[in-house]
């Protein structure tokens, strides 16, 4: 049995990005928020464009006005107003000075900008009450901030609001992103029925389906929900064939342990799937198989290998190990050059952790922010993977790992974030 570090650097080295020419879209600046950037972006104007004020005041030349004090004010001539996005039509010589608002552009031969809490205004003319701190005082200097030419933002990053911001500014309009990548999603089992339907003794809702199509949304892709597969090896054979003609990545819950009718092993091996993990030492989510398929001809050149993911049944196994080996997957075959892999802290645990020693035990709960540290509370009630109710809210798995079998209340634990 695989460890988890060891099953987790398989998982990443089998991956390969999507192809930063073939599978590009490129969408309205809005249209991109939240997606992958597929190329780098270049400005082509210096930010600010021109030199502007950083504050309501009074433009001014530095040699004018360094010697202005309360008792002393330097007292100008006022030759122009220059509101907001307009160019400034008078250029300043010695004792003039020109009315500025924050963003207006600096009129030639100002050099510095005197805020309007250390001036007088007397009609045609103010009084400097105090001297700038050096010359350029308030100025934003046309280019100070970035220079046409530079990257402005970098591939592989996830555009978030600020992002879109410099974008507009950028006035890139139309932005390359990576496409979603498509996950195929197949819950299989005898028992199992939609939400919708009303139980026969024995029937069991598919959630499966559910937990895993909103996760894969959440990871930033697109989900293929497929529905339910019984438990006959030929429909499961048809059912994964089609799963594969339709997504980069395939995802089944169930039939992967070794009871009577777990049959996705042996079907992933007769359609052609080189199986690369059977089993990972954790717990939830022994059984984990994961298996590739080389790309149809008809994908063309740049295509990858097809990635599925058989992830055990019960509900807490099936997102315990989305969270840990799936989702981090999805991350870099969306094109992220960062921010993809799990993110781990650690927190005082408020309660005993138990586990077996044998297998990385994840303990679902949640972290909070308490006095400045993390603390994690344990989920209350069955900590049996077949316990979906107590996962609820959770947002935090903590790490029990092999060899240990009690991380006492009050200690530091591992802790895993989960979304
Ligand atoms: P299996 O891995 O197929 O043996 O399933 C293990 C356990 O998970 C069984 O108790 C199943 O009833 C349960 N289970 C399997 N698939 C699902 C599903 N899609 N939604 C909820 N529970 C499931
Ligand atoms: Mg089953």
């Amino acid at each position: 049995m695989l460890s988890v570090e060891k099953a987790e650097s398989i998982i990443f080295n089998l991956v390969k990005r999507l192809d930063d020419r073939q599978d590009v879209e490129r969408l309205d600046l809005l249209s991109a928020s939240g997606r992958v950037l597929a190329a780098p972006v270049v400005g082509s104007m210096d930010f600010p464009h021109w030199d502007n004020s950083a504050m309501d005041g009074y433009a001014v030349r530095y040699a004018d006005v360094r010697h202005s004090s309360p008792e002393r004010p330097t007292v100008l001539t006022v030759v122009e107003e220059i509101p907001a996005g307009k160019p400034p039509q008078v250029e300043i010589k010695p004792g003039m000075a020109a009315r500025i608002l924050t963003g207006s552009m600096m009129p030639p031969g100002a050099d510095t900008v005197a805020i309007q809490e250390e001036t007088r205004r007397q009609g045609q003319e103010v009084e400097i009450l105090a001297a700038p701190r050096e010359i350029g005082d308030f100025v934003r200097h046309g280019g100070s901030f970035y220079r046409a030419g530079n990257p402005l933002l970098p591939a592989g990053i996830a555009i978030a609001p600020p992002d879109i911001a410099v974008l507009a500014t950028a006035q890139c309009l139309e932005v390359p992103v990576y496409r979603r990548p498509k996950v195929a999603i197949l819950s299989t089992g005898d028992e199992l029925v939609t939400p919708g339907a009303s139980l026969k003794p024995g029937q069991l809702v598919d959630s499966n389906q559910y937990a895993l199509t909103a996760a894969v949304i959440a990871a930033g892709c697109e989900a293929v929900p497929l529905g339910i597969v019984p438990d006959d090896p030929g429909k499961l054979k048809q059912a994964i064939a089609h799963a594969l003609s339709v997504a980069d990545v395939v995802l089944s819950t169930g039939g992967v342990s070794v009871g009577d009718y777990d049959y996705v092993e042996q079907i992933l091996t007769e359609l052609g799937g080189q199986i690369q993990i059977k089993s990972v030492a954790i717990k939830p989510g022994k059984p984990l198989t994961v298996a590739t398929f080389p790309p149809s001809t008809s994908q063309g050149d740049s295509a990858r290998n097809l990635l599925y993911f058989g992830l055990p049944g019960n509900p807490v196994s099936a997102l315990v190990t989305f969270w840990r080996f799936v989702q981090p997957a999805l991350g870099k075959l969306s094109g992220l050059n960062h921010g993809f892999l799990p993110e781990f802290s650690f927190a005082k645990t408020q309660q005993d952790l138990r586990a077996g020693g044998q297998r990385e035990t994840y303990l679902w709960g949640q972290i909070q922010s308490v006095d400045s540290e993390y603390q994690f509370k344990l989920a209350g009630g069955s900590h049996s993977s077949g316990n979906l109710i107590n996962l609820a809210q959770t947002n935090g798995l903590a790490i029990v790992p092999v060899g240990k079998k009690i991380i006492p209340a009050g200690e530091m634990v591992q802790v895993m974030w989960v979304k």
